[in-house]
């Protein structure tokens, strides 16, 4: 790192000078213009310019923040995550573009990787020369994931790869693709699954782009017509894909969302500012709605710090604090949306330009609509709530 310091050699107090000041200092001249980009529902903002904005951070020995030294990270203590994410949000720096590969697949690769793979993969993810999908989901395998039909057979020295996944988000960008699929031909739900690294770019794999509400194509369909990778290329071994994927949700459902809460913070504080600005703040109703509003990103942040470095995820698995936080903020998040188009009045019902050209609160709005979708639904994360937090017993047919 530049600083030629590790994370460890700082306190905190250091640690958030540091960043700030480099990001003062950096921020300027061809990134001046990246303040705010990106991000859900605006993933198409500057996307090469903040390509270069995440290498330049990499080169800088801030990231991979979270990752171990010894896996090439920066090995920031949770104090200090919380601190970049802080200075990062008040900074306005752009939203990330290497998000899942560093902040997904990387811990999965350092905890089930063989030594090849985390060669093969972790510098390129942190150096953001390649860029990763995560293939999940499946027209007929979304919240029931266990019904993964997307299959893997070894031909030679190849898995060849059949099926289709969907809601692959920036899956257009994408290098590569994580994919959960079936490789135990007759094996059914959990049992029989891999989770496949399959290149993106190959006459096997086409890509189809999904138009949302918001008008921007983010995620899309992935279909997969013979592809082809390594027999080598399975994380974990063949069979214990969903060991794996679980892993992965519990990941993405907990500590990835750290970073997402200082962006809230940001956003609710603008949104207090647009209330100012247009006289909502003297509606008493919209008072009490923003008052709410604060206390519920109270809440979610004592939560986080609670629950966020404690053994459910320390252990990486998909239990019942992950799901708690992730039905907290996603909801949190929807109503902070609705509670902007609120603020905006008559004005929100209109695209700012023709034909269809939304502000930012028009898109939070509308893309926070998937918040108790991704990630795993709301109804998901109240079943496992139900079943692993609460002990009572599983719905018939139950998936938590
Ligand atoms: C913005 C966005 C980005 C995404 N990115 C990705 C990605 O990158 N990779 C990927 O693999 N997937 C991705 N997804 C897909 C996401 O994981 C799925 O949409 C989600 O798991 C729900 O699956 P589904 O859409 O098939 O809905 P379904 O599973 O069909 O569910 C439909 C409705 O039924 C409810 N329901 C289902 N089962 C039960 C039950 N047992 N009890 C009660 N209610 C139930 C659900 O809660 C939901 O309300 C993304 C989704 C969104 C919205």
């Amino acid at each position: 790192m530049a600083t030629g310091l590790t994370a460890a050699d700082l306190t905190d107090g250091e640690f958030r000078l540091r960043i700030r000041d480099w990001l003062s200092e950096n921020l300027t001249g061809r990134f001046a213009g990246l303040r705010g980009a990106g991000g859900p529902g605006r993933e198409h903002e500057a996307f090469e310019e903040r390509i270069a904005w995440d290498r330049s951070l990499h080169a800088a020995g801030w990231t991979p923040l979270a990752w171990p030294a010894e896996h090439g990270g920066r090995g920031a203590t949770l104090s200090q995550q919380l601190i970049f994410y802080e200075e990062y949000a008040r900074a306005a720096a752009p939203a990330r573009v290497s998000h899942i590969g560093e902040q997904l697949l990387g811990p999965a690769l350092i905890a089930f990787g063989t030594p090849d793979q985390r060669q093969r993969f972790l510098p390129a993810i942190a150096s953001v020369s390649e860029l990763w999908c995560q293939g999940f989901s499946e027209p007929g395998a979304g919240s029931d994931l266990a019904s993964v039909a997307t299959s893997a057979r070894l031909a030679g020295q190849e898995w060849e790869i059949t099926g289709q996944k969907v809601w692959t988000s920036l899956a257009h960008l994408a290098d590569w693709c994580f994919a959960l699929v079936r490789t135990e031909p007759g094996s059914r739900r959990s049992d029989g699954l891999s989770m496949l690294l399959v290149p993106m770019r190959q006459p096997g794999v086409t890509v189809r782009p999904i138009r949302q509400l918001t008008g921007t194509s983010e995620f899309n369909e992935v279909f997969f017509d013979g592809a082809r990778t390594p027999a080598a290329m399975v994380l974990g071994r063949p069979g214990e894909g969903w060991r794996v994927a679980r892993f992965l949700l519990g990941v993405e459902r907990g500590a990835a969302t750290f970073g997402q809460q200082i962006v809230f913070r940001a956003e609710f504080d603008d949104l207090v500012a647009q209330a100012r600005r247009t006289g909502a703040a003297g509606d008493p109703v919209l008072r009490a709605k923003i008052a709410r509003a604060w206390a519920g990103l109270e809440v979610l942040r004592a939560y986080a710090l609670d629950t966020i470095a404690g053994p459910d995820q320390a252990a990486g698995g998909t239990g019942a604090e992950a799901s708690v936080m992730k039905v907290l903020w996603s909801r949190w998040h929807r109503e902070l949306g609705e509670l902007g188009m609120d603020v905006a009045g008559a004005a929100g019902m209109v695209a700012a330009r023709s034909p269809y050209e939304l502000d930012g609160w028009q898109r939070l709005f509308l893309f926070s609509r998937t918040d108790t979708i991704y990630g795993g639904s709301d109804e998901i994360q109240l079943g496992i709530i139900a079943a692993r937090g609460l002990g009572l017993a599983r719905e018939p047919g139950g998936r938590a």
